[in-house]
């Protein structure tokens, strides 16, 4: 979608500083960290949330949620683990309109949510 943040990373058209990319993953560090470990993993098919995503798109987020464990092993937090957080929509405070996974670790992260 042209309008979308996520689509324009996506496209490189706005720069990033990446993780992992293939052919319908990107993982990049979030703009403004809430943890020591803060990166996004995104589908690069246009999905606007979780909540609208369809049946067939089972195995790219099955395949997304693989890869971001992988990756948050692979950032040090295999053993203390970390948070995994979709937001979606205006009561889940969800600012960019493209299906979008947190992955957070690094410290005690607090819960409930605020
Ligand atoms: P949401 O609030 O929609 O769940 O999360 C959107 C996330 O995207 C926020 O954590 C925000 O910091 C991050 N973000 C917003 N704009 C950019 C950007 O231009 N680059 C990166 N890397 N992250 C962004
Ligand atoms: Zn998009």
């Amino acid at each position: 979608m042209s309008d979308c943040l996520f689509c324009k990373i996506i496209a490189g058209d706005i720069p990033s500083k990446k993780i992992f990319e293939d052919d319908d993953l990107l993982a990049f560090h979030d703009i403004s960290p809430q943890a020591p470990v803060h990166f996004l993993v995104v589908p690069k098919k246009h999905i606007p949330n979780v909540m609208e995503a369809k049946p067939e798109d089972a195995e790219l987020l099955g395949k997304l949620l693989h890869k971001a464990q992988e990756l948050l092993a692979a950032e040090g937090c295999g053993e203390k683990g970390g948070r995994f957080v979709f937001n979606c929509k205006s009561d889940g405070m969800q600012t960019v309109p493209h299906v979008h996974l947190h992955v957070l670790g690094g410290r005690r992260l607090g819960w409930p949510p605020g």
